[in-house]
């Protein structure tokens, strides 16, 4: 009998004491600079202490975590995602929106949630099911009960665009299609905006230009006031707008309108993004998915010449870098196969930034830009234990981050 209590009472101090980690590295990526054999300890789900490795001691009981030649740096943050995406040269995007079930969809996407942790990346922000409704909100909801593994989400459900605009297009007028967005004008944005944000968006999402030009090239949609309309109604339940825009006009309505980061940006100019600067708006460039799609038309890279459309995106880019304008780091993976989000990373070195400046995007700069920086994004003390180490320097060699040792999340080792 007294041996029996003895045995429920230690087997109750063990409870009481969540699981306790001491990792020890050669390198700390702190989400801002390295520090070299620092020691970081977890506890639960927290950070609890960061530091010199001769500082910090191991508390008793803590599982000791210790690779050769390792960085230890905080869970990578996605920018620019569509879980509910797949590869466009296995399914063409009009097909996936109009032939694939969203319950087919959606099983794809458990298997994307999982090869994006997996690869390191323990937050996204989605960006827009195309098509599939609001399954970006169900996804996050069974990765939030632990049904499935995968990153945290940050899902902006349906998305806005104008009507008119957006595809699948091109067919009989006989036929009704549906769109990977929904459409919305004038004082129905009003409507929609809190309509999408009572199903459960994050974030809103409006395409202030898409191709409907005469030349299927792309143009403006959105006049500033109905964008600012969208901003005022999303900012007044506390959600932000985000813009899918590529050209400079676009860029222009979207940034004078208050939302707070453009995606892609093609056709930036140093003035519009001395703009961005000014308004505090931020960049998310997404230069892995026009690096797919160039390669899916044919394009040998490495090979062939590179297209007129790199050309230019290289040179928007370098005028991003020197405005000073916020970078964000997201390549719009879903065009490119999730788990494959480094690519992203490594364009963005092989473009001209600096690898440490990339280390900062898709940690820090993600985290703040996305107003998380209170729980990820860094190595520090009360911050969600979302940690990743890889072998080698990322900050000397960015493909280093695909040299995964251990994902953890929210304290649970997922990949070890
Ligand atoms: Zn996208």
């Amino acid at each position: 009998m007294a041996k029996y209590f003895f045995a429920c009472l230690s087997f109750l101090s063990v409870q009481a004491v969540a699981q306790q980690y001491y990792i020890t590295a050669d390198r700390v990526f702190d989400g801002e600079s390295i520090h070299e054999n620092w020691a970081v300890v977890v506890q639960g789900d927290k950070i609890i202490a960061v530091g010199p490795k001769e500082k910090i001691t191991a508390p008793i009981n803590s599982v000791k975590i210790n690779y050769p030649n390792s960085t230890l740096l905080p869970g990578l943050i996605e920018g620019h995602s569509h879980l509910l995406l797949h590869p466009y040269n296995e399914t063409p995007w009009d097909d996936q929106v109009m032939k694939e079930s969203d319950a087919y969809r959606m099983a794809r996407a458990t298997v994307h949630a999982k090869n994006t942790l997996l690869a390191g990346f323990t937050t996204v922000r989605d960006l827009g099911s195309e098509g599939a409704g609001y399954a970006d909100v169900e996804l996050k909801k069974a990765i939030n009960d632990g049904i499935i593994i995968g990153p945290r989400m940050m899902v902006a459900g349906k998305a806005i665009v104008a009507t008119g605009s957006y595809g699948p297009k091109g067919y009989d007028t006989d036929v009704i299609v549906m769109k990977g967005a929904e459409e919305a004008d004038g004082d129905n944005l009003i409507k929609v905006t809190r309509d999408q944000i009572g199903h459960g968006a994050d974030v809103v999402k409006v395409y202030a230009d898409y191709r409907w030009g005469k030349y299927n090239e792309a143009m403006p949609t959105f006049s500033i006031d109905e964008l600012k309309l969208i901003v005022a109604t999303a900012k007044s339940s506390g959600r932000w707008v985000i813009a899918h825009a590529t050209t400079e006009e676009g860029m222009r309505r979207a940034t004078l309108a208050g939302v707070e980061t453009i995606e892609h940006g093609d056709e930036g100019t140093p003035e519009i993004f001395k703009l961005m600067k000014e308004k505090n708006v931020a960049l998310c460039p997404t230069l892995a998915a026009g690096d797919a799609t160039s390669q899916y038309k044919g394009w040998k890279k490495g090979i062939d010449p590179e297209p007129e459309k790199i050309k230019k995106k290289k040179e928007s880019f370098k005028a991003a870098l020197q405005s000073g304008v916020t970078i964000l780091a997201g390549g719009d993976v879903g065009v490119f196969a999730h788990g494959d989000n480094v690519r992203e990373l490594e364009l963005m070195s092989e473009y001209g930034m600096q690898t440490l400046e990339v280390l900062r995007s898709t940690t820090s700069i993600n985290a703040k830009a996305f107003h998380l920086d209170n729980q990820i994004g860094f190595v520090k003390e009360g911050l969600k234990a979302d940690l990743i180490i890889v072998s080698g320097d990322p900050s000397k060699n960015i493909s280093d981050l695909r040299k995964i040792k251990l994902v953890m999340k929210d304290g649970v080792i997922i990949r070890q």
